[in-house]
């Protein structure tokens, strides 16, 4: 098969039994799956990534019976998570069982699982079986692809099978919660915010951000960046900029022109849809910079805020991933 023709479920699933990884759609963005059982296939998946091994990879049900399959002890907060958002955009941590292969840990003694919701994902997990390891389809550090053709602009005949389940509908990756010790604490924020968290539970989750309440400025861990620098500005700096030779804005509440910029939605989930896509199509019209519009400093937009802060960090760092 080659790069760009079509490929279904059953393909897809002749792929992951073969030890294959495979282009795979979610919720969140698209995923590069591999069977979460199988060393070498997850071997392919950080292979191809570029991805550093101590990074660990999210393994994701089909099931939420297969909770007790793939985590040792699953407490009763997870459990409530679990039937509240699942499927859906919620990563819940928990004391690895056995049988998760030491590669999808990053040798650590907890797994990240998710059952996830968009309806070409559940149809390849229920007719595969198995539990897929797939984090993000795209070069280690580099921008998350939200359409198959991002993935293909990717990997190309690297990954022949990429299922095509349109864009994706949250647009950021999942959130991340830790049940793995004491308090539930988020490890990254995402579509279900703290507030919806904490109600499920009916209490607060531990204070902070463990990944984004950098102790140090500067120590914010670079990641889903354009290779175009990008600088973060409030409305008014962006207004007295917006001319400049060799910028292109990212705004939300500003009128660009479509030659100077792009203007994404008002709300948090649909700027969160819109993100990747407008930061891949910014990258490729090779600015000197791109000026990006500061988002509100609320709850709602605490994912979308995380991952402007780390393409910030991460942009115009030559070879980067
Ligand atoms: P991605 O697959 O690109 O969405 O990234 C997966 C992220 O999940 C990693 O960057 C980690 O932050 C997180 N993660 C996966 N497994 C674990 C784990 N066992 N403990 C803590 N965080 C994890
Ligand atoms: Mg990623």
């Amino acid at each position: 098969m080659s790069a760009g023709a079509p490929c279904g479920v059953a393909e897809a699933v002749a792929a992951l039994r073969a030890g294959q990884v495979i282009g795979l759609p979610t919720e969140t963005v698209y995923g590069l799956a591999g069977d979460a059982a199988n060393a070498e296939a997850v071997a392919r998946i950080f292979a191809l990534k570029r991805r550093p091994p101590d990074h660990p990879l999210i393994v994701h049900l089909g099931d939420a019976a297969q909770l007790d399959d793939w985590a040792r002890v699953v407490p009763a907060a997870a459990r409530t998570l679990a039937a509240r958002y699942w499927p859906g955009p919620l990563t819940l941590v928990l004391p690895r069982a056995a049988r998760v292969p030491d590669a999808v840990t990053g040798g650590q003694d907890t797994v990240a699982l998710r059952m996830p919701a968009h309806p070409l994902a559940r149809a390849v997990l229920a007719a595969f079986g198995g539990a897929l390891a797939a984090p993000s389809a795209n070069r280690f550090g580099r921008i998350s692809p939200t359409r198959a053709e991002h993935v293909r602009a990717e990997f190309g005949d690297a990954v022949p099978c990429v299922l095509d389940g349109g864009p994706c509908a949250v647009g950021i990756e999942s959130t991340i919660v830790d049940l793995s010790a004491g308090a539930p604490r988020i490890l990254r924020p995402g579509a279900i915010t703290r507030a919806m968290l904490e109600r499920t539970l009916g209490g607060p989750l531990a204070a902070g951000v463990a990944d984004d309440a950098p102790r140090v400025s500067g120590s914010l861990p670079a990641h889903y960046a354009p290779r175009t620098p990008l600088a973060l500005l409030d409305a008014p700096a962006l207004r007295r900029r917006r001319g400049e030779d060799g910028t292109l804005l990212l705004t939300h509440s500003l009128t660009v022109d479509a030659a100077r910029g792009l203007r994404l939605p008002g709300d948090a989930a649909g700027y969160a849809r819109a993100l990747y896509a407008a930061l891949r199509e910014l990258d490729a019209r090779g600015a000197r910079v791109i000026l990006a519009e500061r988002v509100p400093d609320t709850p709602a937009w605490a994912g979308v805020r995380d991952r402007l802060t780390r393409a910030a960090t991460g942009a115009g760092r030559s070879g980067a991933n």
